[in-house]
């Protein structure tokens, strides 16, 4: 069976991260996230590194040429061209996109888009019910675990706040941006008849979630039904 690499997609607050970890159950390739990647490398100080560091903390996109040159270089290490890849946070333009579907039928390797599908309303209603503490810095979930006394801290009794990045207008803003981005990319990708499992991700934990991941790989014949009990 030749090598699969798992393009994976999900909004704020669908999980991606965790997943893209977790997957290991059931794959063998690498995880490869182009933000750890430059992560490394500008704690590194390398040339790449130095290149990046200005553009993110200018709040500038790092450019295509770059990226595809940091996965196009991964991609090629012996463990992803053995066992795939697990892509997580790219491609993000189409440009990216073009790139990657060259360099995998050049490699020779089989893709499938997994799509994490969860209803804003419901990241929404998580994300904007956090409160922090501004004294010790505790975090609060109104649903999941509220203060003893509302608006006010267990420890010091301090009135608990919203961060920025948790108001509603500022959570409704990101997903609206990650729709703006990553509509195309996702359509390009059906357009090049890859395919594409979409997993409802917001109504269970992580552990199931993978679960119905790695059962609709296999669905697809992407990965062998052994390969999955071997690994349990
Ligand atoms: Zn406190």
């Amino acid at each position: 069976m030749s090598a699969v690499v798992v393009i994976l997609f999900g909004s704020p607050g669908s999980g991606k991260g965790t997943q893209a970890k977790l997957l290991k159950r059931c794959l063998s390739g690498p995880h490869v996230s182009t933000g750890d990647m430059l992560r490394a490398h500008i704690s590194l100080h390398d040339e790449i590194g130095a290149q990046s560091e200005g553009l993110i903390k200018s709040g500038k996109l790092v450019p295509d040429e770059l990226v595809n040159r940091l996965v196009e270089e991964r991609l090629a290490r012996p463990d992803a061209k053995q066992h795939g890849a697990i892509l997580d946070g790219y491609p993000r333009t189409q440009n990216q996109a073009a790139v990657l579907l060259e360099l995998l039928k050049t490699g020779g390797y089989r893709a499938v888009v997994v799509h994490l599908v969860v209803d804003y309303e419901r990241i929404v209603a998580r994300l904007g019910g956090r409160r922090q503490c501004p004294v010790c810095g505790t975090l609060y979930s109104l649903t999941t675990n509220p203060p003893r006394v509302p608006g006010h801290c267990d420890r010091e009794g301090a009135v608990l706040v919203t961060r920025e990045d948790d108001r509603e207008s500022v959570i409704r803003e990101r997903l609206a941006e990650y729709d703006r981005q990553t509509v195309p990319v996702l359509n390009f990708f059906r357009d090049a008849a890859v395919p594409r499992i979409d997993v409802e991700a917001g109504d269970a934990a992580p552990e199931e979630i993978v679960e119905r991941i790695c059962g609709s790989l296999e669905q697809e014949g992407l990965i062998a039904p052994a390969k999955k009990s071997l690994v349990k």
